[in-house]
């Protein structure tokens, strides 16, 4: 039995899917108009991780996370960089799926955009026209009337938010202070525009995903559209009441039966924002650290509290993940391929193989500790008393190849599960050096090779010392020399 958080009752629920062996799951992605940065790499992982959850226990995972590509902020940069708004919302698509590529979080089954749902998005808007829900202001916008709503507020527990209020423009010709735009007409040269029923103009942030969850996931006849809606705490309110308000009025359900929200990233003891300045972004990140590395901090704290992202903590961390290819490394020596099928960890179909053969004794645990509102701490110490008993069983048994394959079996479920481990053990020891040092590392260790065959030790110790002293270790094995990064 999973049981998670739900935002909306705030409180810890069974998790009950509307189908049986079905989810399907909705993320608010990003607005394309700039690089990602660690906010948006902390939210991807997270539910990356629940997805990678659900698909391990067995469900079918229908898992869409849109792009939001018409926005203010995507207009401005437009006209500032005298751009073409596809090219720069094209861009900054590329360059996030390639950031959430090298973190490893796993692409999402449908990627909507907002472009390509305009006509959706207006048949929601005319049904609220039609309904009375909406309705048109004198400058040609058209609004949610939330006191037509009933139930407005019933996810956040708030109707109000002054500061992001006073940024709707044109609020005086509102009805309602707290109504929101569904719809915003034409302005002027500085704005873009698309035809539709209403006149030229562009959606409302909000209804962009009300639309795209009822396209691509919803289902008609039930209570609530989907299972469950996600996304960062800060979009509870007003983007998650507002779409939850639309798309209640408009169809009569429930955008969604569970919502789930992860919390903040702060940058040493303060809230990041750009405005602070201490917000970086990932691709700058990924220069110093490889995205492994990344992931394996980020994924640490649990989903829902704020993350304090520091160097230090992230160092401390990277201990696990060397523990894990340690580990690794120690199983795959003169090993055959191990037989669990990694196929299954990148196409998400369930591993029933690996279930079968991981120890019961790791698996278990580990899965009842994720099923309770992902308790990635406990998780995580059931993975580092497997990473130390298997440790202890190959110092007793360094040879034991059953013992072998059922240690890669479940170092496999924790790649599956977290998206750790799935490197070669040998490269991931390596990382961080050029191409071209490792083609002259390797220029060294064959030099050295040559020394020892010609019984010339002083050369082959002092290449070794060499190497040393430029933090290289050399290990000869009975399947040759390799070497490490120290
Ligand atoms: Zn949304």
């Amino acid at each position: 039995m999973i049981t998670l958080f739900d935002s909306a009752k705030k409180q810890k629920l069974p998790f009950i899917p509307i189908k049986e062996g079905e989810i399907r799951l909705y993320v608010c992605g990003p607005t394309v108009y700039d690089d990602a940065h660690l906010g948006h790499a902390r939210s991807s992982i997270v539910f990356d991780l629940w997805r990678r959850l659900f698909v391990f226990l067995g469900y079918k995972v229908t898992f869409v996370k849109n792009f939001t590509d018409i926005d203010d902020k995507i207009i401005k940069k437009a006209l500032d960089s005298r751009t073409d708004v596809s090219e720069i919302t094209a861009h900054y698509i590329d360059s996030y799926l390639r950031d959430m590529d090298s973190l490893g979080v796993l692409r999402a089954d449908i990627e909507p955009k907002a472009t390509e749902h305009l006509p959706q998005m207006c048949e929601m808007i005319e049904s609220l026209l039609h309904k009375g829900y909406a309705y048109k202001g004198e400058n040609s916008d058209i609004y949610l009337s939330i006191n037509k709503d009933s139930h407005y507020g019933s996810l956040s527990h708030r109707i109000e938010d002054s500061h992001t209020q006073s940024r709707i423009q044109n609020a005086q010709d509102k009805l309602e202070h707290n109504d929101f735009a569904l719809w915003k007409g034409y302005k002027g040269e500085n704005d873009i525009a698309y035809d539709s029923p209403f006149g030229k103009g562009r959606p409302g942030w909000h209804i962009e995903c009300s639309a795209m969850i009822e396209k691509h996931l919803a289902y008609q006849n039930e209570e609530f559209s989907i299972d469950i809606h996600a996304g960062g705490a800060d979009l509870l309110f007003p983007h998650h009441e507002n779409e939850a308000s639309q798309t209640r009025c408009a169809t009569g359900k429930e955008i969604a039966k569970y919502w789930l929200h992860n919390g903040f990233v702060n940058i040493n003891g303060e809230k990041m924002s750009k405005s602070l300045g201490n917000s970086f972004f990932i691709k700058d990140a990924l220069k110093s650290y490889d995205g492994e590395i990344l992931r394996n901090y980020l994924l640490g704290v649990h989903y829902r509290l704020a993350l304090n992202f520091n160097e230090e903590d992230l160092l401390q961390s990277k201990k696990r993940l060397d523990k894990i290819y340690r580990l690794k490394k120690r199983a795959q020596e003169n090993t055959p391929n191990p037989t669990h099928n990694t196929e299954s960890i990148h196409s998400l179909s369930s591993p029933q193989s690996l279930t079968q053969e991981a120890k019961k004794e790791f698996l278990n645990p580990l899965l009842e500790a994720l099923s309770d509102d992902y308790n990635i701490s406990k998780a995580l110490s059931i993975i580092e008393d497997m990473l130390s008993q298997s440790n202890e069983i190959l110092d007793k048994h360094p040879k034991d190849k059953k013992q072998k394959q059922l240690i890669m079996a479940n170092l496999a479920c924790v790649e599956f599960l977290l998206g750790l481990g799935g490197k070669d053990a040998h490269s991931y020891f390596q990382l961080g050096l050029s191409d071209e040092k490792k083609a002259l590392i390797e220029e060294q260790i064959n030099k050295r090779q040559e020394a020892k065959k010609a019984k010339d030790y002083v050369l082959a110790d002092s290449i070794r010392d060499e190497l040393k002293s430029q933090g290289i270790e050399i290990m000869d094995t009975p399947n040759g020399t390799t070497w490490e990064k120290i």
